[in-house]
């Protein structure tokens, strides 16, 4: 089977796990600060700050914004749940924002509309999460200037797209942002097995972060209530959790992040060839605005259904049994029944459910070899053409 994503890891990148293991720290030593100071240079932003997964990142960006009880965030529908459940853990209430019909990310158009509307009922949001979607940014100029005109914050939640850059800067840079978070998950663009990490150009946030990260626990006087007890101190001044990373992985990702730009840059090279070898078949291949170098996670391509016999389904079943591991990303959040339960019908969003109705994830990754790109594009014509 070829698989829609995998790693890559390489001969350093094992010395450098096992360098760590034969040292004096596993946790808490001084890897997670040198990966934090590495990506955090490499993005443009001035601080960091590791945890054990995006999830994790995106729920302390949402605490250090003070997201809460009666506070709602906004969302694409078309996005891991994780970019939606971090409100529902801080207490808060979720909606959703419509894509962008060639993007696939979040529309501005569609967001100022809402929040024009949402202004009247005096239920703005607190947080708006900017997914970018298969490593292309959204459109943060505009959503930065609602952000200003409306009083919400930003997360841009660039699980996808690190190395990825809008408008010439990194995404992470922070421009039109307060927060943005990463994944490290081994499918993701690189990897420290699970982790992640929110990038920040504002100390208090960071500094807030990194106390939810570690149960609330601050050891630094000027943060304490009071005088301390002596050298042996430390204060729980917030509830926190334990998000921290470990040295193995923090190693791993140091050591990952070095050939980040080569990444990228082979997955752009994998688009041109997928780009021009699709061209004839009955599907859309990914539109990229001149805004935007997307770090290209994912290339989902979508169907022109009236142009094949077979419905979407079958389609991706039988590049499944002919071993091609195709996905699908995503089934729209607000569909799940867990939220649907809360009320959110499958049309609320229309051009979120035409995409889900036609996107197939096709295997891009750093290895994927050129004869196995021209397997999964032969397959593909031979089942569309039947
Ligand atoms: C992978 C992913 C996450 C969650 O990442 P983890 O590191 O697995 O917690 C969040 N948002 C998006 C868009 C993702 O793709």
């Amino acid at each position: 089977m070829i698989p829609y994503g995998r790693q890559e890891i390489s001969e350093e990148d094992i010395e450098a796990v096992v360098a760590v293991l034969r040292s004096d720290f596993l946790t808490q030593g001084p890897m997670v600060p040198r990966f934090e100071q590495a990506l955090a240079s490499k993005v443009g932003a001035s601080h960091a700050v590791a945890v054990n997964s995006a999830t994790s990142a995106l729920h302390i960006a949402c605490l250090a914004l003070e997201l809460g009880q009666g506070d709602w965030l906004w969302t694409s529908p078309v996005t891991f749940v994780a970019s939606a459940n971090c409100a529902l853990y801080c207490g808060a209430q979720v909606d959703f924002v419509d894509i962008d019909p060639r993007t696939y990310n979040l529309c501005p158009v569609a967001l100022e509309r809402k929040l024009v509307e949402a202004e009247q009922q005096g239920r703005l949001p607190k947080v708006v999460v900017a997914v970018h979607l298969c490593g292309q940014s959204c459109d943060m100029q505009a959503i930065g200037a609602l952000a200003k005109r409306f009083g919400f914050a930003v997360i841009e939640d660039a699980s996808h797209a690190i190395g990825g850059r809008y408008q010439g800067d990194y995404v992470g840079s922070g421009r039109f942002s307060d927060i943005t978070i990463f994944s490290f998950h081994p499918v993701k663009i690189i990897t420290t097995a699970e982790g992640g990490m929110a990038v920040t150009n504002n100390a208090t946030l960071a500094a807030r972060m990194a106390l939810y990260r570690s149960h609330g626990i601050t050891r630094d006087p000027a943060m304490m209530v009071g005088e301390s007890d002596g050298p042996w101190y430390y204060q729980q001044i917030e509830l926190g959790f334990n998000y921290r990373m470990t040295e193995l992985q923090a190693a791993l990702g140091v050591s990952q992040l070095a050939r980040l730009d080569d990444f990228v840059a082979r997955r752009h090279a994998l688009a041109r060839r997928y780009d021009q070898l699709l061209a004839a078949l009955p599907v859309t291949c990914p539109w990229q605005h001149a805004d935007s170098y997307s770090g290209l996670h994912l290339y989902p391509v979508r169907l022109q259904l009236e142009k094949i016999t077979l419905s979407h389904r079958e389609v991706f079943e039988q590049l499944r049994e002919r071993g091609i591991g195709v996905n699908l990303h995503y089934i729209p959040v607000h569909t799940q029944p867990y939220y649907a339960a809360m009320g959110f019908s499958a049309e609320d969003f229309p051009q979120s459910m035409a995409y889900y109705r036609e996107a197939i994830s096709l295997p891009m990754y750093h290895t994927l070899s050129e004869a196995q790109q021209d397997e999964v594009v032969a397959t593909l014509a031979e089942i569309c053409h039947g």
